[in-house]
């Protein structure tokens, strides 16, 4: 029997160390990752200027608390604020606390209006992580089944329905913000529409609502911009982030702008590790790097050689379904069964991953090179030749 709860099914792989777009296993063994950790290392494994930030903020200071000034939090703040036009940010150590903090903040902001039951409009196939408050908002009957009764207070439609949201301006008077992911990851990598998103943007600006975005798999760098708001040109009032931020280092943020930047207040909402020395220094090297020279312009550059790759080596056009995603969100949806995709292409050394049941995930990091990504995609495109022909 293992020590450790079997949450996880895991591959038959352990890792050692890593370098850039490669992880070495315990037996001396390499792969190119083309996962990131999902969507954490953005900047490769073991970069540098990460690991010299971690390691001098280590040899000083790991923790004190958030009863005293951290001047590591507040340059990490002032440079996201700079970098993204937010205003104030409130830290903390994942995706889903990410969440959690957009989530309250948007009932503060009903009950500030006087609404007793503030609803929070979400979307089907969100997913916003495994906490109650985010796992309610999370679009997933499988995996929330279990785990009722969920939080109330959150109102779902079906992704890109503006009839919906439109309905819902008509019929309701407690709705108090739009949650959501601008590019869905772990549903199977949707792009949402940007009509979409401009006329969420525009029915919140004139009832009052928040937008919120859930940026944890989409951001730092991921997807052609440090943020995909950037890229669309729709400015949220809450923009919630995490993986990407450390690199590694776990820390989330959530940043309001605006009338979403006072909401929280002193009592509020807190936590003992959010926005820690250490993690809080990993995760500046990180925006410096990534902003330094714009890495996320290889996005594109990357997401195109995996297609040239898969392109070239694939049997019969016919045999992908659908391709979306934007940057460095790929989702490849085959038409053969991707049950053992992930395991093949582990014997081939390259890890990725399948996302919603039948799409193959994509995450690689902004640093692998164009001939590697090329492999990435003929690799993919190997594989379901192969599930074809069995
Ligand atoms: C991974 C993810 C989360 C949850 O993040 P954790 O750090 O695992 O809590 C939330 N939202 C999105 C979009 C994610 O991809």
């Amino acid at each position: 029997m293992s020590a450790i709860m079997p949450t996880y099914g895991r591959l038959p792989v352990t890792f050692a160390s890593g370098a850039g777009a490669y992880l070495t296993d315990q037996k001396g063994r390499q792969y190119l990752d083309a996962l990131s950790g999902i969507a954490v290392t953005n900047l490769g494994h073991s970069h540098p200027s990460v690991t010299r930030a971690v390691t001098e903020q280590a040899e000083s200071l790991l923790h004190t608390s958030n009863l005293y000034g951290i001047a590591q939090q507040e340059r990490l703040a002032a440079e996201l604020n700079q970098l993204t036009g937010m205003e104030r940010i409130f830290f903390c150590n994942s995706g889903a606390e990410a969440n959690e903090t957009a989530i309250k903040m948007a009932r503060r902001h009903g009950h500030n209006k006087g609404i007793a039951n503030p609803q929070i409009v979400v979307l089907e196939g969100a997913f916003h992580g495994r906490t109650m408050g985010a796992l309610s908002a999370t679009g997933s009957a499988a995996i929330q089944a279990a785990f009722k009764p969920l939080l109330p207070g959150f109102i779902r439609i079906a992704r890109n329905d503006t009839e919906a949201l439109e309905a819902l301006v008509k019929t309701r008077d407690d709705i108090v913000a739009i949650h959501l992911e601008p590019v869905q990851g772990e549903s199977g990598i949707y792009p949402l529409d940007h009509a979409f998103l401009v006329r969420a943007r525009e029915l919140c600006d004139q009832e009052d609502w928040l937008l919120s975005f859930d940026e944890v798999q989409s951001g730092n760098g991921r997807c052609g911009a440090l943020y995909v708001f950037q890229r669309l040109g729709i400015i949220p009032d809450v923009l919630a982030t995490a993986k990407g931020l450390g690199n590694g280092l776990p820390i989330g943020a959530c940043m309001a702008r605006g009338r979403a930047s006072d909401l929280l207040v002193a009592g509020d909402h807190g936590t003992t590790y959010g926005g820690n020395p250490i993690c809080c220094a990993a995760a500046s090297a990180v925006i410096n790097a990534l902003s330094a020279d714009q890495l996320w312009d290889r996005a594109d550059i990357i997401r195109t050689a995996i297609f040239e790759g898969l392109d070239s080596e694939i049997a019969d056009g016919d045999l992908i379904r659908d391709r979306r995603g934007l940057g460095l969100m790929i989702g490849i949806e085959p038409t053969v069964p991707t049950d053992n995709l992930v395991r093949m292409a582990l014997d081939r050394h390259l890890l990725i991953n399948v996302a919603g049941g039948n799409t193959i995930r994509l995450l690689p990091p902004l640093v692998m090179n164009t001939d590697d990504a090329r492999h990435v995609g003929a690799t993919v495109a190997d594989i379901v030749n192969s599930l074809k022909d069995a």
